[in-house]
């Protein structure tokens, strides 16, 4: 399933986090705080959770 998640919270998996403006890419490491978009600064990610 498709779940999103907030820069600065943490990865709760590893894998890559979406921006979900414009889609840009990021991989983050499991247990690390996930970023904001480096593209367009954006604060809401998606990602891919089993
Ligand atoms: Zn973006």
């Amino acid at each position: 399933m498709v779940c999103t998640i907030k820069a600065g919270e943490t990865a709760p998996q590893t894998g890559y986090y979406a921006c979900k403006k414009c889609g840009y890419k990021i991989m983050v490491q499991e247990g690390k705080p996930v970023p904001a978009c480096p593209a367009c600064s954006h604060d809401i990610l998606v990602y891919e959770s089993e």
